[in-house]
């Protein structure tokens, strides 16, 4: 199926299998608001770990294991599956950093992040910059260059940092004050807590899951120029990395979702009584259901294209511009179908306990993270002006 080899199935299925452990967890945390009893956290962390399932975008040269990007799109593809941010368990660190981290940064960080014993979180959005990261406020200012005391001074205040409650240490996006780089961006790496950092308060979301999205203030926060990621303006070029990244993953996880609810619905149509037949029976619900699958094939088999592109080392550039056509299709499509499913299941479709009410809260955001829908469409549209439709279709 969809030209997978047996490695491939084998990883989906053993992701699909840990996933559907998961979901009988889904309506507890929703009326719980998000959160778990901690022993099944700590269960459902060490099982992922046990399963092979974590850090499964890490290079082997970190201990990860050095799948495929299709691989991994399988196994993000179920993380969409389940509500709730069960599947967060199913983590993925910075795989960006394999890259560039200093032998420091690896024994402190990153390898721990890849063994699941330390848990990162991204501190880059603020209240005046978020899809123009470039305008950034919050200030790095290098202290005792060249010294044993060398260090940066950060000031600012961030928002929405996702997992801030639950992580052990942060990235930090912040812009040099001074320097040969002033006005460009550094990214930094800070241990949790670290003196300076606070939470500002802890707004609510849509969701209801464990993981929080604070408001965070730095003041004055002290952090080792070895804490530098990477080089002195390089801050964007990681922004750039994550998100080509993180929207096929984004893309996939809308996929799985779509698929959850291509299969619960369904079912519903199929054994739900109404007027004396089935639901499914009546065409205006099944052309609902034919809509959704419709675009549910479409948008995976988009989905993998990319992937395999990835695989195949197609041109970055290209590559940013297919991840954000990708991220904008299966978003838009999850959308689209999660908003038929509560339709389809009715008023059952509008309670907390059910599948498709929550997943219709919970990938609203999918069209504004990682980059608002508006924003992939100019990056595409940019990338057709600048490389031609060629290049950015693969027609060559
Ligand atoms: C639940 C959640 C978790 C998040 N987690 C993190 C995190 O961990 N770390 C982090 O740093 N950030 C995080 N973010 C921030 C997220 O990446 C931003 O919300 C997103 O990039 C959009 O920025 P904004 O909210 O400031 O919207 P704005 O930039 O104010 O844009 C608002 C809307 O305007 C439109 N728009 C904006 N620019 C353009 C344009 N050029 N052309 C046309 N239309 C445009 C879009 O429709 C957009 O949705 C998170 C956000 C949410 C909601």
């Amino acid at each position: 199926m969809h030209g997978l080899t047996d490695d491939d199935l084998e990883i989906r299925r053993r992701a699909r299998a840990f996933v559907d452990t998961l979901i009988p967890y889904e309506v507890e945390v929703e009326l719980a608001g998000g959160v778990l009893p901690e022993a099944l956290v700590k269960e459902h962390h060490e099982e992922a770990i046990r399963r092979g399932l974590y850090a499964t975008n890490m290079p082997k040269s970190v201990g990860g294991p050095g799948l495929s990007a299709l691989q991994q799109v399988l196994v993000q593809e179920q993380v969409g599956r389940v509500t709730n941010g069960l599947a967060w368990c199913l983590h993925t660190p910075p795989q960006w950093w394999a890259e560039v981290a200093t032998e420091e940064q690896l024994r402190r960080w990153l390898r721990p992040a890849v063994a699941g014993e330390r848990h990162e979180c991204y501190a880059i959005t603020e209240e005046f910059a978020g899809s123009d990261v470039s305008d950034l406020a919050t200030t790095a200012r290098r202290v005792g260059d060249g010294t044993e005391d060398d260090h940066y001074v950060v000031n600012g205040t961030k928002w929405h940092v996702t997992s801030f409650n639950v992580a052990d240490y942060c990235f930090v996006q912040a812009v040099l004050t001074e320097g040969p780089h002033a006005g460009e961006h550094v990214l930094l790496v800070v241990d949790l807590p670290t003196p300076g950092i606070d939470v500002v308060r802890t707004p609510a979301y849509s969701h209801h899951i464990a993981d929080e999205h604070p408001i965070v203030s730095f003041t004055d926060v002290r952090v080792p120029a070895s804490q530098l990621v990477g080089a002195e303006g390089e801050g964007m070029t990681f922004a750039q990395d994550w998100f080509r990244f993180e929207r096929v993953m984004v893309a996939a996880r809308c996929v799985g979702a779509s698929a959850r609810l291509v299969e619960e619905t369904t079912a519903f149509a199929g054994s739900r009584i109404v007027g004396g037949q089935p639901l499914g029976d009546y065409q205006l619900v099944t052309a609902m259901l034919a809509d959704s699958a419709t675009e549910l094939f479409a948008a995976r088999a988009a989905l993998y294209e990319v992937a395999r592109t990835i695989d195949a080392g197609e041109d970055r550039k290209v590559l940013h511009a297919r991840a954000s056509m990708v991220k904008l299709l299966c978003s838009e499509t999850a959308g689209r179908i999660a908003d038929r499913a509560v339709q389809i299941f009715g008023g059952r479709g509008y309670m907390r306990e059910n599948v498709a009410e929550r997943m219709y809260r919970e990938l609203r955001v999918e069209r504004i993270w990682e980059g608002a829908s508006e924003l992939q469409r100019l990056i595409v549209g940019q990338q057709l002006l600048k490389r031609g439709p060629a290049a950015v279709l693969g027609d060559d």
